[in-house]
């Protein structure tokens, strides 16, 4: 019987929108990886009549519970001792833990630990204890009546450890299956037409299986094998990996990469090659991208952020003449802006970005959404015009610096600059 799961996040703040859940967007996605189907996220206050309602109804429709928040010292932190009411267990102390705390306290927070969080060394009797080392509330997991309960704190970054550490190999040994994904990432195609392509083979597939993820400005799909070892995962997702590139071509850039930039830092590094970037509506995100990327400085040499016209020409030396009879908003300005940081620093590849952002049209009349994309190569200079429409102002800038690095991409893998397929109709 596969494995359903609930995550319940208790919490206050979730409800009044203080914060948002994302504990339960990362557990959720590191039990997809797992092979566990999650049914519910259910969110619910620091209120321990509804939190009981909440396990009753849980308990009924999955067998294991994932809850996150209220394990802290104070007043309001009730979740173990509800879900221990809810199960029939007891509240035990555990010394070794307790000085684990005030190990924590005096070392880590240099003061001597507050007696009410005594109680987080109480966990449930015959539990498995998960260690908290990067804050003081420990997590647990017990077996009551053919249902796991998992119970993790709220505090981001002591979930996710959690999660890592202790949660996740907790999970995997519930089951004798091993799980593997690929991520198959594409750029040039909406959503809708790469299911298009795809759909009736994605709902005859089983096992594996293959899923489509519009992430912002891209698609990834997902290919996920069960079998009894990590080889026979794998390689029966060998088929689903070429099923995909024959269908889809070459919009697939990569698979288990990042994103565009990650691609392309590991194209330049394989050619040997650096880049620069001249930007303008984009306004430095291309190189925000490229530098997020640990070893950037092996493929980067640097970039201008020309925001004003006269920038265009004083530092990237886009000649008056463009300027005055094409705007800067055109393929001969992109072409020049290009070849100019190309020139500047020296880098092999010059890539730029220069449209219109909105929410208004340029003042030639440019309409909101036109980018250009300009590549300045050893082999000559190549331009893309893309029209994302009158959309919104992040999301014309995001396509624009995707679209910045498919260009470097397909350059770098002896691709056409501009096929006739690029689709972005969502
Ligand atoms: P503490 O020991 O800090 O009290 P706790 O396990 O009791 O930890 P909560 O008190 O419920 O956790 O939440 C602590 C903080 O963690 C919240 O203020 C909030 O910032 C964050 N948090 C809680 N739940 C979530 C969630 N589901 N998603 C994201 N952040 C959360
Ligand atoms: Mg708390």
């Amino acid at each position: 019987m596969p494995h359903i799961a609930e995550l319940i996040a208790v919490g206050t703040e979730l409800l009044l929108g203080n914060i948002a859940n994302t504990n339960a967007q990362e557990i959720s996605e590191a039990l997809s990886t797992l092979g566990i189907n999650v049914f519910w996220h259910t969110t619910v206050g620091d209120n321990p009549q509804r939190l009981e309602e909440v396990l009753a109804t849980a308990r009924r429709r999955a067998d294991i519970l994932i809850t996150t928040g209220g394990l802290g010292p104070t007043y309001d932190d009730l979740t173990k001792q509800t879900v221990c009411a809810a199960f029939g267990r007891a509240l035990v102390p555990h010394p070794e833990i307790l000085e684990d705390i005030r190990t924590f306290y005096e070392t880590a927070i240099h003061m001597p630990m507050p007696p009410n969080n005594a109680q987080q060394a109480e966990l449930p009797e015959d539990c498995v204890v998960f260690d908290n080392p990067v804050g003081t509330a420990p997590g647990c997991a017990f077996e009551a009546e053919g249902v796991h309960v998992l119970m993790l704190p709220g505090p981001p970054h002591e979930m996710r450890t959690m999660l890592r550490r202790c949660a996740v190999p907790y999970l995997r040994g519930l089951s004798s299956e091993v799980i593997v994904s690929r991520d198959i990432m594409t750029f040039g195609m909406g959503e809708s037409a790469v299911d298009q392509l795809l759909h009736e083979r994605m709902a005859r597939m089983t096992n594996p299986t293959l899923a489509t993820y519009a992430k912002p400005f891209e698609v990834r799909l997902r290919a996920t094998a069960k079998a009894e070892s990590e080889e026979a995962a794998q390689a029966m997702l060998n088929p689903v990996w070429e099923m995909v590139c024959e269908t889809l071509g070459d919009v697939v850039y990569g698979v288990d990469v990042a994103d565009l930039a990650e691609c392309c830092q590991g194209l330049l590094l394989q050619r040997g090659m650096t880049l620069a970037t001249a930007e303008s509506c984009t306004g430095g995100l291309v190189s925000e991208k490229i530098t997020a990327l640990p070893g950037a400085s092996l493929v980067y040499r640097g970039g201008v952020v020309s925001y004003w016209t006269a920038v265009k020409g004083s530092v990237l030396e886009v000649p008056q003449e463009i300027l005055d009879s094409y705007g800067p908003v055109s393929e001969e300005c992109a072409r020049a802006m290009a070849e100019g940081v190309q020139r500047i620093t020296g880098a092999d590849l010059g890539v730029s970005v220069t449209g219109v952002a909105g929410p208004d049209p340029d003042e030639r009349g440019v309409p909101v959404g036109i980018v250009y994309i300009g590549l300045s190569t050893p082999e000559g200079t190549f331009c893309r015009r893309t029209d994302s429409g009158p959309t919104r102002r992040d999301r014309i800038r995001g396509i624009a610096a995707n679209h910045a690095f498919d260009v470097v991409r397909r350059y770098l893998m002896g691709l056409p600059i501009n096929p006739a397929r690029l689709n972005f109709s969502p």
